[in-house]
């Protein structure tokens, strides 16, 4: 083992008041250093020299030096001691140059920046709506995800246009999985794109396609909230962790579900309907057709479907990676005013239909009437 202090922090490292002090956005760290000592041994970690070469330089005992590497370890502040490229083909390593470079501060001394990407390749992600998602399986065939499942019935209307970069005045009238599945493929010949041609209207409809995949993405706008009732229905049934994100007037917003650990989709509605059971009166107006779904839920305007959809394939690489850790909870609310982000908890609800003590595995889920009827009356949290 040759230890080597990553060179971004080696830029960041002060001195002063006897204190070593490294601060940046992905780390921070004071470590008291009275003689200077460990300044002098963190610059002798260049990778050229073995733990007992560093003890004699620094005039430490290996112990000492063991001890501080482990510190430095654990502070991802060392490069990996492997420079294992995971059988990436050369064109590959070409490719995803500066991908590497971006994981080259998330790496440590056992997991590399090779190893990163070798995880991407090996994934695969099932898009559901191909509007807004069009834009993330964009991002996701860019980054280098082995295997997109892009999941649509429409066809690219004159009216998408204005956010739904991937299509082009030629492609009004075809139907958007034909449309992707060339753009993508033609993006990125080493990655295996799949379209389904349906409509998602039942958790029926949802199983066969999510079987198979590592992770699910519902950005279904309709019927508003029913749908992804059904894909979070079918992800509980096969276990499968599910990313949930749209856009409202002033906010866009995304959630993650793991099955049986965080809240579901369910639990989100039961917690929102108690918070406030106005706006799923609304939105069962909607779904029932009584409202028009266009008029009130649709304000995709393209910057905000491009901020959203790239937090969304942000929090999708972190989590196939596990390069960084994702948002520190669940729900993410992203003003789009003056673009900050708070992020919430997702409770999971002991009486939840879909991940409560008495779901029924397999079952759709029920009517949106049943739903609010349920969350005004008693709510326990697990
Ligand atoms: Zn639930």
């Amino acid at each position: 083992m040759k230890p080597k202090l990553k060179d971004f922090y080696r830029n960041h490292i002060q001195v002063s008041d006897q204190v070593i002090r490294i601060r940046t956005d992905l780390a921070r760290l004071e470590i008291p250093d009275p003689d200077g000592i460990i300044y002098g041994f963190m610059n002798q970690l260049t990778g050229r020299h073995t733990i007992e070469e560093l003890a004699g330089l620094c005039n430490l005992t290996e112990e000492d030096v063991r001890r501080g590497v482990s510190m430095l370890h654990n502070h991802k502040l060392l490069e990996s001691d492997t420079t294992d490229t995971y059988g990436l083909t050369e064109r590959e390593l070409q490719r995803y140059r500066n991908n590497f470079t971006y994981y080259s501060v998330h790496e440590s001394r056992l997991e590399n920046r090779y190893l990163f990407q070798d995880r991407l390749k090996n994934s695969s992600v099932a898009i559901l709506g191909l509007g807004g998602g069009g834009l993330l399986a964009t991002w996701l065939t860019a980054m280098g995800v082995g295997r997109i499942v892009g999941v649509d019935h429409d066809r690219v209307e004159l009216n998408n246009l204005n956010r739904q970069i991937l299509f082009t005045e030629d492609d009004v009238g075809k139907r958007k999985t034909d449309v992707v599945r060339e753009r993508l493929q033609a993006m990125n010949r080493d990655i295996n794109i799949q379209v389904v041609n349906r409509q998602i209207d039942s958790a029926h409809s949802v199983k066969d396609i999510i079987a198979d995949v590592d992770v699910v993405v519902c950005v279904i706008d309709t019927p508003p909230v029913q749908a992804s009732r059904y894909v979070n229905s079918a992800c509980m049934q096969y276990r499968k962790p599910a990313f949930h994100a749209g856009l409202r007037h002033g906010s866009g917003f995304l959630y993650r579900v793991v099955p049986f650990e965080t809240g579901c989709t369910d639990c989100l509605c039961l917690q929102s309907i108690r918070r406030n059971s106005k706006v799923f009166e609304t939105i069962k107006s909607i779904a029932n057709g009584e409202l028009d779904s266009r008029t009130f839920l649709n304000p995709s305007f393209a910057p905000n479907v491009s901020l959203l959809t790239s937090v969304l394939a942000s929090e999708i690489a972190k989590y196939l990676t596990k390069h960084s850790p994702m948002f520190p909870l669940p729900y993410t609310k992203i003003n789009l005013q003056d673009m900050s982000f708070t992020h919430e908890e997702i409770n999971r609800i002991e009486d939840c239909p879909s991940c409560g003590r008495s779901r029924v595995i397999g079952a759709e889920p029920g009517p949106l009437d049943a739903l609010v009827t349920l969350g005004t009356e008693k709510m326990t949290v697990k």
